[in-house]
């Protein structure tokens, strides 16, 4: 594989991702949930930090930007909406292109959670970084956008390929497979749930996922066939997202 990804949890619940192109060793970071631990995970790799990539301006994505860059002198790269917390240097919208070294990073628009959300997909690779668009069994809140926005934002994030590793930025899972079997009674998801308890009762990560493996069981994907009696998907969407909000359990 030309894109080597370390995955290490940071704060509460978050997902801090170090990427290195290893053809020419440039590292990025997606997110900057915890400059601290960003750097611990660099000294423990041995990995110069080059780029951050932002999926949203949420200070859980992008809190740790301006100490990262002061001390590392990384490009941050992402979108508009970043300046909120610290400006990018670079502005990225969908269509654009990164690259890191070799690898390429086509930038995708999934605004919904924030309007001007984005994620970055590796095609050579099939790997994906969603931020808090796509979570495993789950999706992110409306806090800005529609639920048509987010709808097709998870459309086109459903669109990739099924084998696509897919990280996304919470360890939200259990807590999204208790709502999943609230409202689909599919065997898929039966079995996937009773995997999910075991490997968070042993303290797994259930991050990274696969477009396949959400494909067949993330409630949100599925809202259409979940809720037949509403003809629009996006509403049907919405439906599912208005009842994983209101759900205690
Ligand atoms: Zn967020
Ligand atoms: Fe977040």
């Amino acid at each position: 594989m030309a894109l080597s990804v370390r995955q290490f949890p940071c704060l509460s619940d978050n997902y801090g991702f170090l990427i290195r192109d290893e053809a020419s060793g440039l590292v990025a970071c997606v997110d900057t949930p915890d400059a601290e631990a960003i750097e611990r995970e660099l000294a423990a790799a041995g990995w110069t930090l080059s780029m951050v990539l932002n999926t949203h301006w949420h200070p859980d994505h992008a809190g740790g930007n301006a100490v990262l860059k002061a001390r590392t002198g990384a490009e941050v790269v992402g979108p508009q909406e970043v300046e909120r917390i610290a400006a990018p240097d670079r502005v990225v919208a969908h269509g654009d292109v990164v690259t890191l070294g070799e690898t390429r990073l086509d930038v995708l628009d999934t605004g919904g959670h924030t309007l001007g959300h984005v994620s970055y997909f590796d095609a050579a690779d099939q790997i994906a970084f969603v931020g808090d668009t796509l979570f495993a069994l789950g999706c992110g809140r409306l806090f800005e956008g529609t639920a048509r926005q987010m709808w097709d934002s998870l459309q086109r994030i459903a669109a990739l390929p099924g084998p696509t590793t897919v990280y996304c930025a919470h360890e939200y899972t259990a807590s999204n497979a208790r709502f999943a079997l609230s409202v689909d009674s599919s065997p898929d998801l039966k079995a996937r749930t009773e995997a999910i308890f075991e490997a968070r009762a042993r303290g797994e990560p259930t991050v990274p996922t696969t477009i396949s493996l959400e494909l067949a069981t993330n409630p949100f994907l599925r809202a259409p066939l979940l809720r037949p009696d509403l003809s629009d998907p996006s509403e049907a969407f919405r439906a599912v997202r208005a009842a994983k909000d209101s759900f205690v359990g």
